[in-house]
């Protein structure tokens, strides 16, 4: 039997994510705070990479945009420390074939070179927000971080489809800044985006915690221009298959082509509205006591869960 769990008052945006991959990862992960047997070292070289695209535009080096060595290596030493951090806590940290460090050194460079990125304005970065939901008398209460809102000069956007027609020289963009994983950046895909569906609905009616003391009392409301996914690992080249190895696997090699990076999305104050019963049915679920074992459907067991032993343990003693 499982012991009586406290609510989680405030949801946060990544036990969303969670919660949909696997609710019994989700129970060991966020209500039962264990450690993970391992974590994949690309998810802490992304971390690493968000902290230079956060540090970049809040520190004094700003002056520093044509010094990819100093990027690297201030990226380096922070993946660095998160790795002693895990060794210190007991965690295994797992390589990753899927993605290498040089490929992050182009990544950054690449970052480095866009005018979009370096003549943006910062308006909000790595910005604490709350906001709820109110049915009938009950609120369901959300937190997060959201990425990047920047002010962006038109001209550096004109080769980007999908960027509309603005009537200033100027737009803000909110973006999600992803290192992971290629994805399908379809039309339905950018549209129901968890994330991007979760920061719109802040930046309109959310509190902001400026001040990093935890009064989440600025107001912003604000509908951006657009919303973008910001998928940094389309600074690559996509690979391609040239072959079979002699163990059946494929030879991938860099291809000629590169994604276009920011994949953009708009979010009227209408679709904020649509969005509402399924962020409640998620902060129900979350809620529920019940918690499954979907990552075995959905294939997740064997490369990304942390909590195998102790979900197969649990399984054969209390079910
Ligand atoms: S081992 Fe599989 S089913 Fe169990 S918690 Fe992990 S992902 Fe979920």
């Amino acid at each position: 039997m499982q012991p009586r769990l406290n609510k989680i008052q405030y949801v946060h945006k990544s036990q969303l994510n969670n919660i949909k991959k696997c609710s019994r990862q989700f129970l060991y992960k966020d209500i039962y705070k264990l450690k993970p047997e391992f974590v994949n070292e690309s998810s802490l070289t992304g971390s690493a990479f968000h902290r230079f695209a956060e540090e970049i535009y809040l520190s004094d080096k700003q002056d520093k945009w044509d010094d990819w060595k100093y990027w690297v290596q201030f990226w380096a030493n922070d993946f660095q420390k998160r790795k002693e951090q895990c060794v210190a806590d007991g965690i295994d940290v797992g390589t990753s074939e899927d993605i290498k460090s040089e490929d992050f050194v182009e990544m950054i460079v690449e970052f480095l070179k866009q005018p979009y990125n370096r003549f943006a304005e910062p308006v909000l970065i790595e910005a604490k927000f709350r906001f709820y939901i109110k049915v009938g008398k009950k609120k369901y209460w959300f937190e997060g971080t959201i990425d990047q809102l920047l002010k962006i000069e038109v001209k550096y956007l004109q080769g980007f489809p999908f960027i509309g027609k603005p009537n200033k020289d100027y737009v803000y963009i909110h973006r999600d800044i992803k290192t992971g994983n290629r994805r399908s950046m379809s039309e339905i895909g950018l549209t129901t985006d968890d994330n991007i569906n979760v920061y719109s609905y802040a930046l309109r009616y959310g509190l902001f915690d400026l001040k990093h003391d935890n009064s989440y009392s600025v107001f912003v409301s604000h509908i951006p221009f657009a919303h973008a996914i910001y998928y940094t690992r389309d600074h690559l080249k996509y690979k391609k298959n040239t072959g079979k190895n002699e163990d059946g696997s494929y030879v991938h090699k860099p291809g000629d082509y590169k994604g276009q990076a920011m994949y953009f999305v708009k979010k009227s104050q209408e679709d904020l509205k649509m969005m509402e019963p399924e962020l409640v049915s998620l902060h129900n679920k979350i809620n529920s006591g019940i918690y499954t074992r979907d990552g075995a459907a959905n294939n997740l067991c064997d490369r990304f869960c942390g909590f195998k032993k102790v979900c197969l343990h649990d399984w054969r003693t209390n079910g």
